[in-house]
């Protein structure tokens, strides 16, 4: 069975000081098991929150953006060998934010990816259709293309989550019905398994992200096919991303 992942994008918000307050407020009690949880914080409060970080090995830090390139004269950038280095376990490549924000194509997630798993770290591969593309009837074939990007630079071996992340559900309150979100991973599972075979493809987990919230979050996770979530915005409190933690099924 597919442990589930509860998973926070901090974006460009929390600063170091936050990053302690947050992990000082954040007390999740759970009855059963307990989920993986990762945050990814600002590069600039990555240390700050792994100083602060619960001293339990479901709890782990990723970055939100990485460059392809291990070293090199790329101002501004950070590599995963670095990320690695720091302690990140994973790092997200081809969030919606950086493909429609700063004009990322399928390659450059693809590559980042590619990157991430060279240097041990477990990317987090996001897709998904934005309204436009939900409304002309092609949201499968969007993510399935952002998918076969990565899986054309991935191998079987590599250790790597999907994102399902609608760009209309991304910061709007508007999130996906269990049931859209269980299709959407559903069509990315059988391409999982067409490439790499069904048993491998069974052990990849997809978490849905868009909205989620303390209120929705039990709803989503309740379903077999949804091993976890992406959350932003309800992530930045502890309280809230505690609930969602707990939402997440045994
Ligand atoms: C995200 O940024 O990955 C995300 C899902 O944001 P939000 O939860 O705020 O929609």
């Amino acid at each position: 069975m597919r442990k589930p992942v509860i998973a926070g994008n901090w974006k460009m918000h929390h600063a170091p000081e936050d990053a302690r307050r947050f992990f000082g407020a954040f007390r999740p009690s759970w009855s059963g098991a307990q989920p993986d949880i990762l945050i990814f914080p600002a590069a600039i409060s990555f240390a700050a929150a792994q100083a602060a970080l619960p001293d339990h090995p479901r709890v782990q830090l990723g970055v939100q953006n990485i460059h392809p390139e291990p070293h090199g004269a790329f101002t501004g950038e950070l590599s995963a060998p670095m990320a690695r280095a720091a302690g990140a376990t994973h790092a997200l490549a081809g969030h919606s934010e950086r493909r429609h924000l700063f004009g990322e194509s399928d390659r450059d997630a693809a590559a980042k990816a590619r990157a991430a798993a060279d240097a041990g770290l477990v990317p987090v591969l996001c897709v998904g259709e934005t309204l436009d593309e939900r409304k002309a009837g092609r949201a499968g074939e969007v993510i399935v293309r952002q998918l076969d990007a990565a899986l054309a630079v991935l191998t079987p071996e590599v250790d790597v989550m999907i994102a399902y992340e609608p760009v209309w559900a991304i910061g709007t309150g508007e999130t996906a019905t269990p049931s859209d979100a269980s299709g959407a991973h559903g069509i990315l599972r059988r391409r999982l398994a067409e490439a790499w075979g069904g048993e491998r493809a069974a052990r990849v987990r997809i978490l849905y992200g868009g909205s989620v919230n303390p209120r929705n979050a039990a709803r989503l996770l309740a379903s077999p096919d949804i091993d976890g979530v992406l959350v932003g915005g309800a992530s930045l409190d502890p309280d809230s991303f505690a609930r969602i933690a707990e939402a997440a099924r045994p």
